[in-house]
């Protein structure tokens, strides 16, 4: 295997104190990899005027992957480029819970699911606009019965779903329940969609899915409406293995799965495309806790681990895993929202000890 190249956007806020000592964890293992630094953000700005320079986006088309921070809107254009730039459609974002997890259930033993979102379409076309705009389309409502633009003054959002979009993202969560399924895991994947409502658009990713399923024999295929996919995801995790979703669904809920299993500090993500990918942590930037030293960097940790199985070095990730399971099992080293008291420093280097 090549040397590889990461390059890795610190973000802003607390995010920085979560990916430095990743970096610095997985330098441990000695394991060749190259990781670049461009100028983004503020650095980007007073070296060459922009926060997401020309030398920024060479770096990434150059490397085999990137490691993102969170940001608060300052590297934001990097992440649009990682995102709309690189094509990563499927935003994976696991809720495994592990032993030590305080997880607000009683009984959070056995969850281990995979929430896909769809991570180029929907809402976040950011295609939003006056109603006045909707007029010449002569656009009716099916439920207020009369002309959208009727219903004004006001603004409207476009939701797109496109075939290909819809397709390529199941796909690979047919792909990834297939790999768990290997590994124990029952082989199924639900779709969350609110297609009774929205029979075009999300009717749609609907349509593709069943067609997609019809192909994989193997796994098992069940489609929910997405507000009975969140009483089931709240009431009983368990059940699910792989839910592939349209952009916003995902987003929300995977928050959500973040929570049942303990919080954002705990809940990883990688987006993927068919020649990219990019990893970090589902929180945000943690701002009340920047500069503190208390930012949980696990979901950092683990969002690296994704990482580094993408490129290829499983029995290192697996390591790393392991070693987070350990501390958790250990339950003596957890950071503050975990409800300990080790600051950011001493949970890494109790990651360090049991690698
Ligand atoms: P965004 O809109 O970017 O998701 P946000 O401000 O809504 O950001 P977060 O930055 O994720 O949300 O923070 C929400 C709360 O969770 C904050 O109180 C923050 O301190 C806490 N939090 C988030 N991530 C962690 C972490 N890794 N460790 C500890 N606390 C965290």
């Amino acid at each position: 295997m090549g040397k590889k190249r990461v390059v890795v956007i610190e973000g802003e806020d607390a995010s920085p104190e979560a990916v430095q000592p990743t970096v610095a964890l997985i330098d441990k293992l000695n394991l060749g990899i190259e990781w670049v630094r461009p100028p983004v953000g503020d650095a980007g700005i007073s070296l060459h005027g922009s926060a997401f320079p020309e030398e920024a986006r060479e770096a990434i088309d150059e490397s085999d992957a990137t490691l993102f921070g969170a940001t608060s809107g300052k590297s934001a254009p990097a992440l649009f480029y990682l995102r709309w730039g690189k094509s990563t459609y499927a935003n994976l974002r696991p809720s495994r819970w592990i032993p030590g997890y305080k997880s607000p259930l009683a009984k959070p033993e056995g969850i281990d699911f995979v929430i896909v979102r769809e991570n180029l379409e929907d809402l976040y076309l950011m295609a939003e606009g006056d109603l006045e705009e909707l007029r010449p389309l002569g656009l009716t409502s099916l439920t207020a019965r009369r002309p959208v633009a009727d219903m004004g003054p006001g603004r409207f959002a476009l939701k797109v779903i496109t075939e290909r979009g819809a397709e390529q993202v199941v796909r690979f969560s047919f792909e990834l329940a297939r790999r768990r399924k290997a590994k124990g895991r029952p082989g199924k994947v639900t779709t969350a969609t609110k297609h009774n409502m929205l029979r075009q658009s999300d009717g749609l990713f609907l349509e593709v899915a069943q067609k997609v399923a019809a192909s994989y024999p193997d796994i098992t295929f069940e489609s929910l409406i997405v507000d009975n996919f969140a009483h089931i995801m709240t009431s009983a995790p368990q059940k699910l293995d792989v839910a592939v979703m349209p952009n916003l669904y995902g987003d929300i809920l995977s928050d959500g799965a973040a929570g049942l299993i303990g919080g954002l500090g705990l809940a990883p993500s990688g987006c993927y495309g068919d020649s990219y990918a990019y990893f970090e942590s589902a929180h945000g930037t943690a701002p009340d806790i920047a500069g503190q030293n208390m930012i949980n960097p696990t979901a950092t940790l683990l969002s690296a681990v994704m990482m580094l199985d993408y490129l290829g070095f499983v029995e290192e990730a697996a390591r790393i895993e392991k070693a987070i399971e350990l501390v958790y099992a250990g339950g003596r080293v957890l950071t503050r929202d975990q409800g300990g008291t080790a600051s950011t420093t001493e949970f890494c280097e109790a990651i360090a000890e049991n690698l």
